[in-house]
């Protein structure tokens, strides 16, 4: 049953570049044209046929364009015929979907886009007749209503009208999508694991299992699988865990080195397993791999979740007030196609994650992020068994898939977390975190950013007044936030001592920050420079004035601030607030907004010594918090007493909603209040001169971009010095067993005697928290098999300054020219990656080099790698998240360009650690860093035996001591650009002398 565009109306169809754009026009002529060209042609076509048309409008220079979309995105119609999949965003990307030969490909230029919609509508039109299609007609009705571009034509391919016939669904329906999904049921709870060993013979057994007769033997990987079991021997002593520390070589194979112990450990002995990764990229990896294990989907999906904090996934209510809004606002809401694609992809997903999940990483861009943020549980205020959706909600089936899984993947966010709220709650801790006995911490390098982000606190303006909305709900704002009121009403409604200690809690949280109290603070800050700067300039003027000719003195800073209960007073939280910002301004070297400084960014001063002001005010607010904490430990209680006393008369699902409720109320709320109090009260205790401090304290003042700019928010922060104190307390020593593995656990300084490998073990066991357990931890380390000396090869260019963005810009596309595309440029500064980017995108371009770039482009990283792993000869710009999140085996990566040595950033937490945490030699602790840093940038690099690459420092200053970063074999060479060129380039098309094209022994540096 074909379908298509209407030939009598063809759509122009449309491809923008940087700087230029291939247009088929409506004749079927394909024409190239300079972006203002394009622009000024626009305006008089029909609607063109795009991909991605945020991103076509941002390289046209063009306004964002209005929700509904005018333009014919394919993207949109992908989603709505194809939901649940995933593809890059890209004209290519699309046809290799819709498996279109690549002859047929060819440069994927304007000429492919009807041929593609004529496929996706095709696809539409084969469910015509079909439920699942009159389905999708209801939905389409509804959405050519609300405007969408596509609505006609995908109502043709259905072959229905705008219209539908009475027997159909009913449109208002279609969108419903809670009320089609399957229910969960509860089962028994399951009982404690037992604790048979698995041995190394028995790993490398089912790693053999796993892989199949026919696959290659790799030997590292067997070695890894044996090592690995350790960890999952019976513990032998509470509170010493089996601890092992694996470092394993870029193609060891260790996910299925540690899958195979793992797996079989959980078989075994009725438990599970989580796995835990830094990036969601890997959690996704992982659970690709684990085909291998579980071919069948079916059975993959019974022993395997994917978990990820509540916050990722749809929250069927708020989905479900969305569409009420959206639908009480009628056609104009542009929401409603998003929404409706939304229910397209809800309707099939395997787990209802809308980050990173089977939901396109690209959905935001095309609705906006505040869509699905606004229909994702972000703001905690589940209220679970209260929930008409309980039973369909995607996070609790993933909750309870996860109790009976013999494999759960996590991050180092959730399971940290989790472990604290175990420790904080104690017996009783629900049963949703399902708390694990054996964990597996893969990219193990940042179990220490992870426990130093999970176990920090943070009393800042945004921090204190989400909490107050929590609490307190929207006070008339355009929010849907429902307060603590709403969400326990008929819980505690009747109950006079649970209804006591609510209304004491909601009277206590006027203290937190009131709507508007980021634009008061500034107001404040402003009126106080203001004021400085005018004594100032009285004082240098020697003319004397008449009193009255003054200007209006500047309004006092408190009374711009939001009032409390009591409207004589300020507002405790923003005074404090107001008052710790102006002792980050007054001790920083930055120029304030009232000056005409606008940098954006944060400003960052210690905490001591306290300005002193600063210390009434942090006392008062102390004891307002000390109110608030006092009223929700006294409702928490009552309502842990009616659990107990009304036993008799409560149905199961009112207990799980008390549960929940306490939980919640302990997690959300007195976590965070008993920590800021017990940060307030020590900010007057006497330092204790010369000792180890346990806790780093200082004033973060945040700085934005944009047309308001100036000081949005201000914050106190309390970090653990060593943040694998908590991780080993909270998480590890609880826990029978846990391996940590990554290819770049250890450093090496290029010494390679016993003392040195010890030193840097150590170093790694002090990373990872295995130096606060009793136990030493098992250490083991496996060699990665590639050649590093035959496939790579790493230049300093030695002839760049270092200060000159237009010499670095001409590095950048001197080389990736060089390369024919396939680099990636990695960049420490988000400012000069886009500096670089605006220079070179294109000269790129022209060269037929696409070019993205994080932080530019308006999309997230995940789709970013997508392009850059689907198309051969592309470019990709990042900072840090690329550096270590990017696997791109192949030649679409075949050269990485780091613009400057990865050195900490000098802020107050790498001071302190560097003066407390490295043994008297701060200077061997930065080393340690950027080694680390540069050796997983270079990781990128080469991914598989058959991959070649180059890698380049841009900088001349880079130290001789940081090369034992690369590994072993690899000669590190430092010449001018225009020889780096030249080599990279000879070596990467197999022009170099020598066997193979490759010199026998390239000069390398000592
Ligand atoms: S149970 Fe909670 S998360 Fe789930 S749909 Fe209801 S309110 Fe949302």
């Amino acid at each position: 049953m074909a379908a298509s565009l209407s030939p009598s109306d063809m759509p122009p169809a449309l491809v923008a570049h940087h700087g230029s754009c291939s247009l088929l026009t409506s004749d079927g002529e394909l024409l190239t044209l300079s972006s203002e060209d394009a622009v000024l042609e626009l305006r008089q076509w029909p609607a063109p046929l795009v991909v991605h048309a945020p991103l076509t409008a941002r390289r046209l220079g063009l306004p964002p364009l209005p929700q509904p979309t005018p333009w014919l995105d394919l993207l949109e119609l992908f989603v709505f015929a194809l939901p649940g999949r995933t593809m890059p965003p890209t004209v290519r990307g699309l046809a290799q979907a819709l498996e279109l030969d690549d002859n047929r490909i060819g440069s994927a230029e304007a000429d492919l886009l009807p041929e593609l919609a004529d496929i996706l509508l095709d696809r539409v039109a084969t469910l015509r007749a079909t439920p699942s299609g009159e389905e999708m007609a209801a939905l389409a009705v509804r959405m050519e209503h609300a405007g969408w571009a596509w609505g006609r034509s995908v109502l043709a391919a259905l072959g229905t009208g705008t219209s539908l016939p009475p027997e159909a669904l009913q449109p208002g329906d279609a969108i419903r999508v809670w009320r089609r999904l399957p229910k969960w049921e509860d089962a028994a709870p399951r009982p404690p694991p037992a604790n048979h060993p698995v041995s190394a013979a028995d790993a490398r057994r089912r790693l053999g299992e796993i892989l199949g007769p026919d696959a290659e033997t790799r030997v590292g990987q067997a070695d890894f699988a044996g090592a690995a079991s350790a960890a999952f021997a019976p513990r032998l002593v509470r509170g010493d865990p089996h601890m092992v520390l694996a470092e394993a070589g870029t193609g060891t194979g260790k996910t299925l080195g540690y899958v195979a112990p793992a797996s079989l450990w959980a078989e075994r002995n009725g438990g599970t397993v989580w796995i835990s990764t830094y990036t969601r990229h890997l959690q996704r990896q992982i659970e690709a791999e684990l085909g291998r294990l579980y071919p069948d989907a079916a059975e993959r999906r019974r022993h395997v979740v994917l978990r990820k904090g509540r916050e990722n996934y749809l929250c069927l209510l708020n989905m479900e007030e969305t569409v009420n809004i959206a639908g009480a606002r009628g056609a104009a809401s542009g929401n409603l196609i998003g929404l409706s694609l939304v229910a397209r992809w809800a309707g099939v997903t395997a787990d209802g994650d809308l980050t990173g999940g089977d939901l396109p990483g690209w959905f935001g861009d095309l609705f906006g992020r505040g869509l699905l943020a606004g229909i994702a549980d972000r703001r905690g205020e589940c209220i679970h068994g209260a929930c008409p959706h309980y039973q369909r909600c995607f996070v609790e089936h993933s909750i309870r898939r996860a109790r009976d899984a013999d494999l759960v993947i996590a991050n180092h966010a959730l399971v940290m977390s989790q472990a604290a709220w175990h420790a904080m709650d104690g017996d009783e801790a629900g049963d949703e975190d399902n708390i694990p006995t054996r964990y597996v911490f893969d990219e193990g390098h940042h179990v220490m950013d992870a426990a130093d982000s999970a176990f920090s606190a943070e009393l800042s303006g945004l921090e204190a007044a989400e909490l107050r909305r929590w609490l307190l709900g929207a006070e008339g704002a355009r929010s849907r936030a429902r307060g603590l009121k709403r969400r326990l009403d008929d819980l505690v409604v009747g109950y006079p001592r649970l209804e006591a200690p609510l209304e004491a809690a909601l009277q206590a949280a006027h203290a937190l920050p009131a709507p508007g109290w980021s634009g008061r603070l500034a107001d404040a800050w402003h009126s106080t420079t203001e004021a400085v700067t005018d004594v100032a300039t009285e004082a240098a003027t020697e003319t004397a004035e008449m009193p009255g000719d003054h200007a209006a003195s500047p309004p006092s800073p408190l009374a711009l601030l939001g009032p409390t209960n009591d409207a004589a007073l300020p507002n405790p939280t923003e005074w404090l607030l107001h008052l710790l910002g102006q002792q980050a301004l007054a001790r920083s070297t930055a120029r304030a907004p009232a000056e005409g400084g606008h940098r954006p960014g944060a400003i960052e001063c210690d905490l001591h010594p306290v300005a002193d002001a600063v210390l009434p005010a942090a006392a008062g607010l102390a004891r307002a918090l000390d109110r608030l904490a006092a009223a929700l430990r006294t409702l928490v209680d009552r309502l842990l007493e009616r659990l107990e006393d009304d036993t008799a008369e409560l149905d199961s699902a009112t207990r799980e909603r008390i549960e929940a409720g306490v939980r919640t109320i302990r997690r959300r709320a007195l976590s965070r209040v008993d920590g800021w109090v017990s940060m307030l009260r020590s900010l007057g205790a006497p330092a204790d001169e010369g000792a180890t401090p346990q806790h780093i304290d200082f004033i973060r003042l945040d700085r934005r971009e944009g047309q308001r700019a100036g000081e949005h928010d201000v914050g106190l922060h309390r970090h653990w010095l060593d943040p694998t104190i908590p991780f080993a307390t909270v998480l590890a020593a609880p826990a029978h067993g846990i391996l940590v593995t990554s290819a770049t656990l250890r450093d090496e300084n290029g010494r390679t005697d016993g003392e040195e490998t010890e030193r840097a073990w150590e170093a790694a066991e002090a990373r990872t928290g295995a130096s606060h357990l009793p136990s030493p931890a098992l250490r083991a380390s496996l060699a990665s098999p590639f050649d590093y000396q035959r496939q790579s090869r790493a230049f300093i260019v030695n002839d760049i300054p270092h200060d000159d963005i237009g010499a670095l810009a001409g590095a950048y596309r001197t080389l990736f020219l060089a390369a024919g595309g396939g680099g990636l440029g990695l960049f420490t500064a988000i400012s000069r990656l886009r500096a670089v980017h605006q220079r070179l995108s294109q000269p790129l371009e022209e060269a037929g080099i696409p070019l993205y770039a994080q932080h530019v482009d308006g999309m997230d990283n995940a789709t970013l790698v997508d392009i850059f792993r689907s198309e051969a000869n592309s470019c990709l710009l990042g900072t840090d998240a690329m550096r270590d999140g990017v696997d791109v085996p192949g030649r679409s990566l075949r050269l990485v360009v780091f613009e400057r040595v990865p050195w900490p950033r000098p802020d107050i937490l790498h001071r302190e650690r560097r003066l407390h945490l490295s043994h008297g030699a701060p200077g061997a602790y930065d080393d340690r860093i950027a080694r680390l840093r540069l050796r997983q940038a270079f990781g990128r690099l080469i991914r598989s035996g058959g991959d070649r690459g180059v890698f380049v420092l841009l900088d001349r200053r880079a130290p001789s001591r940081l090369l034992s970063a690369f590994p072993e074999g690899v000669a590190v060479r430092r010449a001018g650009l225009r020889d780096v060129a030249r080599d990279l380039a000879a070596f990467l098309h197999g022009h170099e002398n020598g066997e193979d094209g490759i010199p026998s022994s390239p000069p390398a540096l000592s």
